[in-house]
């Protein structure tokens, strides 16, 4: 099973895109983490991307799907969920393209469909572990309060790109840049959306079923590889 997962920050894909990983045993490519990651490292890519993305902007199409694909070699055997690209038409293109070459069918595109008002609103709370990054909101905070699942750290912060001037860049050009994403998988009839406002078991219930039904028709028309075929 292959997945896209798309919606705007704060809609929950993170969250979402965990509960699927579990549940269906696949890895998960998030390639907002793959460039965190490089910027914590301190990796050449990391200092080229780490004032673009703490201003809350995007880095380059060339960029996202270089870190993307090195990591989709490694792990897709196991069936991959796509978190945080394409966000790009451009970049969906490319993806399909990458898909193609490798053998990989895309079962489902997924999108989390929030408010903007809400989407501030989670936004504007959520804070990471300064230690490990792990990030927590009012609906998923730690097991225990005050101290990091994950590393067991206590000191938290926000995201450089969760400052209200940071996040309303965000969703600005993630407002642009959707319509045509929306247009591009609407063909394929592989385009699903959830309602993101309900409650986070909801939303992955609501998933769930989706998925059924995406693999039954990926079963019975074959695999997908490309929406530009259509
Ligand atoms: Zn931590």
């Amino acid at each position: 099973m292959n997945v896209i997962l798309f919606g705007p920050p704060g809609a929950g894909k993170g969250t979402q895109a965990r509960l699927l990983k579990e549940g269906y045993h696949l890895a998960l490519i998030s390639t907002g983490d793959l460039l965190r990651d490089e910027i914590k490292r301190g990796t050449e890519l990391g200092l080229e991307v780490k004032e673009t993305i703490e201003s809350g902007r995007y880095p380059s199409d060339e960029i996202v799907l270089q870190v993307f694909e090195s990591h989709l070699k490694k792990v897709k055997d196991q069936g991959v969920i796509l978190d945080g690209v394409p966000r790009t038409l451009n970049q969906a293109k490319k993806i399909d393209e990458i898909f193609g070459h490798l053998g990989i069918c895309l079962d489902a595109v997924i999108q989390l469909a929030v408010d903007d008002e809400e989407l501030i609103k989670r936004l504007s709370s959520r804070v990471i572990c300064k230690t490990c990054q792990a990030s927590y909101t009012p609906e998923v905070p730690p097991r225990v309060e005050g101290v990091c699942d994950k590393c067991s750290g206590q000191e938290f912060i926000r995201r450089a790109d969760d400052e209200p001037e940071a996040i309303r860049v965000r969703l600005d050009v993630y407002n642009k840049q959707t319509k045509p994403l929306i247009d591009y998988y609407s063909k394929t009839q592989r385009l699903k959306v959830v309602d993101g406002m309900k409650p986070i078991e909801e939303v992955n219930k609501q998933i769930v079923s989706l998925l059924g039904e995406s693999q039954v028709l990926t079963i019975k028309s074959g695999c997908l590889y490309s929406a530009q075929d259509i």
